[in-house]
């Protein structure tokens, strides 16, 4: 390709943004003398709890950190079995093992892309002990269905909301309801402070036991008092990171109000560019059209690789080479080696393992302007024409 024809600037599959306040605000904790987890940390929390409606939150380094966190409180550990879904981000199953628990997949709904609830039960053991769904690019799950069979089970529940911050069920945040709610704010998340996450809990026993997870098992009292009596690891949040939250808690609803209108735009370009390029036969599969829970972390398609003469990676390339980054979220976490090697079978999860070879996450964050969404839906539909068997 000439260098002429590629003037158009790159789109990244996301960006995160981060205001001058912000900045400002982050020079001020590093100018203070308090840069690790303090007041800010503190302020951070107490407004994550305002807005999951009174809830205790704490926070912790990482997303990750914050899962494995909920898993021990809930008392999760070697000989349980913990249902979860092979498309996810492999931190979710990672978790699980670490503990020394067993994941336990179930395969996921080609609409939703998330587990299907339908088959959970035929996956109970007399060792399942908790569920964890992922909101795959923030959709959440059907929640009524999620906690009814945890209550008939009597199943905990820790909810691998990482993707979801913002998102609803029944006009009620994700994280307000529910048992144990774990989100992250890694860099590319709705709400990012550069690496972070945090955990809605149940009440203060639970989040005074995160706190010693989150710090070695400590517990002070008095001036000098010190004691362990649990096994923690160093998980906390400095005030760097917190002061970051607090900024990007304040611009989130702007955020999703942008993210929402330019999901609508992609359903309206992506059919309207399919049906002139005459590719109406062709199953390129959207995401749901749900605009009053999603946070539209992501927008996916799926490839209809049957009907093309190329595979994934040709299309990520070639929309590359038009300016328009793509990402993978996620290929089916039993097809890894370690899980492999651990006994799983790809072949147990279909639908995951079809999704998980044909998905594609388009670029979609609040700084994308409107033209670019029409850009996209025209490079993929004539990348897909370029391709097509028909
Ligand atoms: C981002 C993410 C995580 C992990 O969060 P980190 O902050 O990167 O540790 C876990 N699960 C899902 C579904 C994620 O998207």
């Amino acid at each position: 390709m000439s260098k002429s024809e590629n003037t158009l600037p790159f789109i990244p599959f996301t960006r995160p943004h981060f205001d001058q306040e912000t900045i400002d605000a982050v020079a001020e904790v590093l100018r203070s003398g308090w840069v690790t987890s303090g007041p800010k940390l503190a302020e951070f929390e107490a407004d994550l709890s305002e807005y999951f409606g009174g809830r205790p939150v704490r926070c912790f380094a990482n997303g990750t950190a914050t899962m494995k966190i909920a898993l021990q409180v809930a008392g999760i550990g070697p000989g349980d079995e913990v249902i979860t879904t092979p498309i996810s981000w492999v931190a979710t199953s990672n978790v699980i093992l670490s503990v020394g628990a067993t994941p336990v997949f179930v395969d996921i709904d080609p609409v939703t892309r998330n587990i299907d609830l339908n088959k959970v039960v035929s996956a109970i053991t007399p060792k399942t002990r908790a569920i964890m769904p992922v909101y795959l690019a923030g959709l959440p799950v059907n929640m009524d269905q999620l906690y009814a069979l945890a209550k008939e089970y009597q199943l905990r529940v820790i909810e691998d909301a990482a993707q979801a911050f913002g998102s609803q069920w029944k006009g009620q945040k994700i994280g307000s309801i529910g048992d144990l709610v774990s989100f992250s704010f890694q860099a590319n998340k709705n709400l990012s402070t550069v690496e972070g996450g945090c955990l809605v809990l149940n009440n203060i026993d639970e989040a005074k036991l995160a706190e010693k997870f989150r710090l070695q098992g400590l517990t002070r009292s008095g001036m000098d008092g010190m004691d362990v009596d649990v096994l923690g690891g160093k998980d906390n949040l400095t005030d760097v990171n917190a002061v970051i939250g607090l900024h990007q808690l304040k611009r989130l609803p702007a955020f999703q109000m942008r993210r929402t209108a330019l999901a609508r735009q992609y359903f309206d370009a992506i059919r309207t560019a399919m049906t002139t390029t005459g590719l109406n036969d062709l199953r390129l599969e959207l995401p749901v059209e749900n605009f009053t829970d999603s946070n539209w972390h992501m927008f996916q398609v799926v490839l209809p690789l049957d009907q093309l003469n190329t595979d994934r990676a040709q299309v990520m390339t070639e929309l590359k080479d038009l300016g328009i980054g793509t990402g993978v979220h996620y290929p089916s976490i039993t097809g890894f080696t370690l899980y492999q090697k651990l006994g799983y079978k790809a072949d147990d999860t279909p639908i995951a393992q079809r999704i998980g070879r044909s998905i594609l996450t388009l670029p979609l964050f609040p700084g994308m302007a409107d033209e670019d969404i029409g850009r996209i839906a025209s490079a993929l539909t004539g990348i897909l024409k370029k391709h097509s068997k028909n």
